[in-house]
């Protein structure tokens, strides 16, 4: 099964996509992860791309395109995927088509999680993760069960992009409604749109989509 999530920084994508993965044994494709490990392993891409992530701006589309394109012709893509940032432009979008297209393959579904902007701001500057293992959490709405302590990897380490800050969300924002959210017409036409509301809690999130993709196999 392929999907992408699609919604605004902050609507919960890489949280719902690290769950999905683990549960039906999926690769999380997460293009600002790959673009941030690209910055710190300092190639020439990493290093243009880090410049743009850290004003907010959409890094372009070939250097996305080419990190996405090799990702996916990896073995582990073989069993399914989700993509959580990308496409972000119709770009992009039609490039996925291609790409996928080359190789037999399909999208199952485009789950749009549907945001109230004037909340984001706050989802944004209270997220972190595990420095060790990547999981995901919140300030206020997803802490570990013992504080300090990864509940993944026991990790005490916990780091914060440097990109979640408000300064750069009215920029992110203004990215995600002018380049990305002509993405929900493109999808709606290909009649693989499934939007459900990306402001309930984080469970309610996975059971929206759980039903979601329940109704998929019917
Ligand atoms: P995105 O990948 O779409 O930018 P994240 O999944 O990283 O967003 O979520 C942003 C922050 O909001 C994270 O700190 C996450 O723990 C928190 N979060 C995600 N989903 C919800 C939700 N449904 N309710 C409250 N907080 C959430
Ligand atoms: P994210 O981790 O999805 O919030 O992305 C962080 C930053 O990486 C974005 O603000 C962009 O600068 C860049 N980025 C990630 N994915 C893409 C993409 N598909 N197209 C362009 N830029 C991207």
């Amino acid at each position: 099964m392929n999907l992408i999530l699609l919604g605004p920084p902050g609507a919960g994508k890489g949280t719902q996509a690290q769950e999905i993965a683990k549960k039906r044994g999926l690769v999380q494709l997460s293009t600002g992860e790959m673009l941030r490990s690209a910055a710190k392993a300092g190639t020439k891409d990493g290093l243009e791309a880090e410049a743009l992530m850290a004003k907010g701006e959409l890094v372009p589309d070939d250097v996305v395109v080419k990190i996405i394109s090799e990702r996916i012709e990896q073995p582990d893509c073989a069993g399914g995927f989700i993509l959580d940032g990308f496409p972000r432009t119709l770009m992009q979008a039609a490039a996925l088509d291609r790409m996928l297209a080359e190789k037999g393959n399909k999208l199952d579904a485009v789950i749009e999680l549907k945001a109230d902007f004037n909340r984001l701001v706050e989802r944004i500057v209270g997220r972190y993760a595990c420095a060790k293992c990547g999981q995901g959490y919140h300030d206020r709405f997803k802490r570990p069960k013992v504080r300090g302590v990864c509940d993944v990897c026991g990790s005490t380490e916990f780091s914060r992009r440097s990109d979640d800050n408000a300064e750069t969300v009215t920029t992110r924002m203004m990215a995600y409604y002018r380049d990305t959210s002509p993405l929900i017409g493109y999808y709606f036409c290909k009649q693989t749109l499934r939007s459900v509301d990306g402001m309930a809690s984080i469970g309610e999130v996975a059971t929206s989509i759980d039903n979601v993709i329940a109704g998929l196999s019917r």
